[in-house]
This record gives C-alpha cells, structure tokens and sequence, in this order.
C-alpha cells in the first residue's frame, strides 16, 4: 500500500487535511486520536468514522511481527511479516534507532550480504515502510529512522521518498534522524536536492524557513592539515546540528512547513555506502551498483550535505585482506580531506555460507585511529545491532528455508 493511496481513500470518505493530518499523526506516532475538546468520534466526518475499523485494520496488517530476536541491551532483529506472507527484517537499535527494509530481496547484489542472494523479490509500498516504524513503536520509543536494512532505497525511491515525508511530517522525527542509505545513484541525488536549488520564479511564494535555511553554507568543516582534528571537526558538527534542530523546532515540526510550499519539505540525511576506493574492487563487492567513479559519488554527496549542513555518512563494510589496507586508509584520507563527512567503519559480520572475514579488533582500531588522525571523523560501529547491512537477511532466509 502506498501513502499517496491509503490519503485518497480517506478523501473519497469526506476526509479534509486536517483529518488526514490527525488520522496519519495517530497512526504512525501510535497515539490517540482524540484531541482536547475534540474527540475523533465528533471530529472525523461520518463516512470515515464508519470506516475507521477497516482502515485501522487494514493498516495492522501491514507489517506484523513473525519474531524478536534480541542482539544486546536494547538492540533487537525483528523478522517482520508482510500482509501477502512476504518477510523484512527490522532492527531495533540503541538510543531510540530503528532500521527499516525498503523492499524485499535487493538487486544490487553485495557479495558480503544476505539480502541480495535471491535478487529483488518486491517493493515494499510507503506505507508499508512506515508500518514498521509503527510496529517498533509498539514496543519501545522510536527517534530515528535508517533505511539500511533489506532493499536499495535508490531502487524504490518514490515510496521512501514518501515514507521519509509522512515520517518527517505527522511522523515527528527530526528530518537529520532520517538517514537515506544507498550504494549511490543519479536518480538519488537529483531527488534530493529537489527544492534545495529551488529558485521562485516571479509572483511564486517565496521559500519556506525550512527551505531558505537550508541553502550551502560556508566552508562547513576546517580542512585537514590546517589544524583540523577529528575532534574539532565533531565538535564542530554538533555545534551545528544543534543550531540547525533549534531552528527547524522553533519553525515547528513538519506540518507547519508541509503548507508553505509544494516542494518536498523533508530532507534526510545521507548516508552512502562506499566499502572501497578502488573502483574496480567496488564493481566485485557491490556488482550491481552504478557504474559512477567514487570521486563524483562523493562530490554529489559534498553538495547535498553543504546543502542541508548534515554530514555524509559513509559506511564501509570492513573486511579482512580486502578492503582493510593501508592504501585503503590512504586513499579515504585524501578523498574525504576537508569534506563535511564521518565514516563508519562496520567490521563485517561472519555469516554462513559466506567465506569473508571480519579483520581483528586492533586493525580496525587501527585504520580508525589513523583516519582520526588526518582530520577525518572515523567511528567503528561495533554492535552486532548496528553491522545491519552485512548481517540483514539471515533471519529472513531462515524463515525462508523452514517454510
Ligand atoms: Fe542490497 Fe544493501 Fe545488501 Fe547491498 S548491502 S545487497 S545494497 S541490501
């Protein structure tokens, strides 16, 4: 099911913005849909209110749970059930994280993950994508949405755009603590920055704040060797963030800004997935990736994240003898110098059926500390809960293969 379709349904039941804004709030913040003087059995028009129960049924049955799988502490792989029988995995990570599928089976083919082994299955609809959101919100608080699990966003762009939209807006999570995850793509880029190049023609509204605020800003980060570390270039980043978050609250979430202009009004954070610097590597590790040279897939994520002042996050699947190398290090220091990124290191999950290997704990320390070291910002994301993209699917294939 899409957004876009399950918002016309609601219309063609005399359904006005406000309604769908209070339906779609309740649903995806799972919350109530009564307001203060204003219960939902005298808000919503009588059509809709006779037809509440199947819409909220219907919306249940979205995305249910198959099984819990707890990792450690509060991190948990959640084998999710699609209403046709199909499986996802979510995963529930520290301090309020959730990673979502965008579609069932991928097609881009990484040889170091599960999801990609059968190829692409299906798309998953937007609503589909937020039905997840919702699941994990009946069990704990959810503050931040990655869309890194089973699936290539970039090959199913319309319903994640649509998903990041409605999870942005009535959804109510900070626009940075949406990170679109993709091994790069044309189509991505040009959809993103949408809006944010945007220039009125006469007699158009003017930009929104939202949109205005977020045109490329100055020399965002000291470059390495002027002095930079990778301290002060975090330092740096929260500083900004901070500012920005105080801005968009003060401008007020979402629905606020999804009136003043047409253009889509949230705009994620980005994370690409890099794994090398050799280009010829790349095309062995990810086979079905585009074919773009890593220095314009990293130019294009430079423009985006000046634009939106959040950090590219790179995300490089660590794996031992072959992309773990000194002149792996070497290469990253010189194509990420004084650009407005952070790097995340996942040492590779070992799996069955796969012969990689994860490098040792000292070496990926190592490459780290060296990264830091040249200015930069390098972490290791070492929770079994957070090594999402080699691990995603193995639940799934389990399931899979005991049916
Ligand atoms: Fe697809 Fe991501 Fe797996 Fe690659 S790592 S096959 S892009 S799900």
């Amino acid at each position: 099911m899409r957004i876009v379709h399950l918002r016309q349904r609601l219309r063609d039941l005399g359904a006005k913005p406000c309604h769908e804004d209070r339906l779609l709030r309740g649903w995806s913040q799972v919350c109530s849909y009564d307001r203060a003087h204003s219960p939902a059995e005298t808000f919503f028009p009588l059509a809709l209110r006779n037809e509440l129960p199947a819409v909220e049924a219907e919306l249940n049955g979205l995305a249910r749970l198959r099984s819990e799988n707890p990792v450690d502490g509060d991190v948990a792989r959640l084998l999710v059930e699609l209403a046709d029988g199909q499986m996802v995995e979510s995963v529930l990570l520290p301090r309020g994280g959730l990673c979502v599928s965008t579609q069932v089976g991928c097609a881009v083919g990484c040889v170091f993950c599960m999801s990609g082994r059968d190829g692409l299955l299906r798309q998953l609809g937007s609503a589909e994508i937020v039905a997840q959101v919702v699941l994990a919100r009946k069990r704990r608080a959810v503050s931040k949405v990655v869309f890194m699990g089973m699936g290539e966003p970039a090959h199913n762009l319309d319903n994640v755009l649509e998903a990041i939209e409605l999870l942005g807006t009535q959804g109510n999570i900070g626009h940075k603590n949406l990170v679109f995850s993709t091994v790069g793509d044309l189509r991505v880029f040009e959809r993103l920055m949408e809006g944010l190049t945007h220039k009125p023609s006469p007699g158009e509204p003017t930009l929104s704040p939202t949109l205005t605020l977020r045109s490329p800003l100055p020399n965002p980060l000291p470059l390495a060797g002027e002095g930079a570390n990778a301290k002060g270039n975090l330092q740096f980043l929260r500083e900004r963030e901070q500012t920005r978050e105080a801005i968009f609250n003060s401008c007020g979430r979402g629905g606020v800004r999804e009136k003043q202009s047409s253009i889509p009004a949230v705009k994620p954070a980005l994370a690409l997935s890099l794994h090398t610097t050799d280009a010829a590597l790349r095309a062995r590790l990810l086979p079905d990736a585009p074919r773009i040279p890593i220095e314009e897939l990293v130019e294009r994520a430079e423009v985006y994240a000046r634009a939106t002042g959040y950090p590219v996050q790179y995300q490089w699947t660590l794996i031992e003898g072959v992309n773990d190398s000194d002149a792996e290090v070497e290469r990253i220091a010189q194509l990420l110098s004084g650009k407005y990124a952070v790097m995340n290191f996942i040492p590779f999950n070992e799996v069955d059926g796969l012969s990689y290997r994860r490098p040792s704990s000292e070496r990926t320390a190592y490459m780290a500390h060296t990264l830091n070291q040249q200015g930069i910002y390098t972490r290791i994301r070492d929770s079994a809960g957070q090594e999402v993209e080699g691990a995603c699917g193995q639940l799934r294939a389990r399931a899979v293969k005991a049916r």
